[in-house]
């Protein structure tokens, strides 16, 4: 067997549908019983809607979800401001969509699943990692009482990950002191579902934005206090308690609360994402404010970078040095997605102090997730320039180039553009320079 998955959430099973498709032969494995019924992450950014584009699951994750989705800020019953961040984005042919999916996370990963079947795959479930060694053909994994050997292994085991542990590695970082929250799947009366409502005062904060295809609203809030000050589980009873005390509006009534958890804020990340054989991707490598909505989308596209370098790799086509670039670009971009997650919760917690300020003060361009670039990578080569000032290293325009297992060459002009099979120019050279693309793809195999 090629490649062991460990863990079912969105990163796990974008990298198991991307693996699949390119006849990797893969076995996906989730301690859980039973998959997840709980929101969590709600929405997906510009750039992830383009990962699923090309793995064949856009038209199912467009009618599952919705967008545009006003941002309504009250006191008490009265509407003091109502806003779209989003509008005004329009649809481009290099920019298919311009704008964010709400839509659970359980429903996400169930159209993965329903994907990944599509390659004759399932996943395993109630299938716990214990531990595993490895050497240099290969890994062997204890998962349950019995053992799966793979030639490599990747933890997307989310952010108590046993990948990581076994591994040796920490998450580095702080949990800054910030209160938590509590969240929770609700169905609610007396609220209609056309906005995501919101309301901050300075007993707290509750917010309830309805899900697509479901009767539920996703419920954040502040947690009620204990007597001595210690935050209560959350629980239907605490939600509308927070719910009363902040909106104060008469009529409302939360009833059916199908899932809750508390959220606490880590900016925490590992120093490297590969130790021989084996790889971290997701939660697992890295955990960050929810604010902007990151985490979900940067485990996806730490799956994309990593898919199409193991199945080249496999393939022959690669060398095993190609792997090493996985965590010289996605490092740096957790990183990043450290840093800007914090500023803008820190934005938000700012904005929400003002009368008609709301979590849309996240709004921030990076958050599209279209502008992250790998200009700096040793697989970004410029040999001449690219007539609309494009940079080796920059997400290439989405057209259908964009979809598939492999570099594909276009033309601008007097240049030629090889693009990875992960949607980022890896070359831009002289249309006369007939050995620059093979060059380059020959460079990929070199164990240098
Ligand atoms: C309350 C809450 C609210 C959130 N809200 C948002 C939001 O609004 N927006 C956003 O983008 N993100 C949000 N997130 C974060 C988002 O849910 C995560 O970033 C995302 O789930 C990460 O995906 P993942 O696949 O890397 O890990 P996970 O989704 O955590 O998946 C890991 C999987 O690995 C399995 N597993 C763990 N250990 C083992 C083992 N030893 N053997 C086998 N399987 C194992 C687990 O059962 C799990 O299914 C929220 C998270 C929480 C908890």
């Amino acid at each position: 067997m090629d490649v062991l998955v460990v863990g079912a959430g969105p990163t796990g099973l974008t990298l198991a549908c991307d693996l699949a498709r390119r006849g990797v032969t893969v076995r996906v494995i989730d301690r859980a019983p039973e998959f997840p019924r709980g929101s969590r992450g709600k929405g997906l950014s510009p750039r992830s809607l383009e990962v699923f584009d090309d793995l064949g699951v856009i038209d199912r994750l467009l009618a599952a979800g919705t967008t545009h989705l006003p941002h309504r800020k009250y006191r008490g019953a009265e509407v003091v401001a109502e806003v779209d961040p989003e509008a005004g984005r329009v649809a481009t042919p290099g920019v298919p969509y311009p704008v964010g999916l709400l839509v659970p996370q359980w429903r996400v990963e169930q159209i993965l699943r329903e994907r990944l079947a599509d390659f004759g795959v399932t996943v395993e479930r109630g299938a716990e990692l214990r531990t595993f060694t490895q050497d240099v053909g290969g890994v062997t994994a204890t998962v349950g009482e019995t053992e799966i050997r793979a030639r490599y292994v990747v933890g997307c085991d989310g952010g108590h990950s046993t990948v990581r542990r076994t591994l040796g590695l920490r998450l580095h970082g702080e949990t800054p002191d910030i209160q938590l929250m509590a969240v929770g799947d609700v169905e609610v009366d007396g609220l209609g579902r056309d906005a995501w409502h919101q309301w901050f005062a300075d007993g707290g904060a509750v917010m309830l934005c309805p899900l697509p295809g479901t009767d539920a609203f996703q419920v954040q809030a502040s947690h009620e206090l204990a007597p001595d000050g210690t935050p209560l589980e959350p629980s239907l009873e605490t939600f509308q308690r927070t719910f009363d005390r902040v909106a104060g509006v008469p009529g409302v009534r939360l009833h059916d609360l199908t899932w809750r958890s508390t959220y606490r804020v880590n900016v925490r990340m590992v120093d490297r994402l590969r130790v021989g054989r084996v790889f971290l991707a997701g939660d697992a490598a890295h955990v960050h404010p929810i604010a902007g909505g990151l985490g979900m989308n940067t485990g996806v596209q730490d799956a994309y970078n990593l898919g199409w370098k193991i199945g080249h790799v496999l393939a022959g086509e690669a060398g095993e040095p190609l792997l090493d670039t996985y965590d010289e670009e996605r490092l740096p971009v957790a990183s990043r997605v450290l840093d800007i997650t914090s500023e803008r919760l820190d934005a938000v917690l700012a904005a929400i102090k003002e009368s008609g300020g709301g979590v849309d003060a996240v709004s921030a361009p990076e958050l599209t997730q279209l502008q992250l670039d790998y200009r700096w990578s040793r697989l970004s080569r410029n040999l001449t320039s690219h007539p609309d000032g494009l940079r080796a290293g920059d997400r290439a325009p989405m057209s259908g180039l964009s979809r598939g297992t492999h570099f594909q060459a276009y033309q601008v002009g007097n240049t030629q553009v090889l693009v990875r099979p992960d949607g980022y120019i890896g070359l831009i050279a002289d249309v006369n320079d007939t050995s620059a693309a093979a060059d380059y793809l020959r460079s990929l195999s070199r164990e240098e």
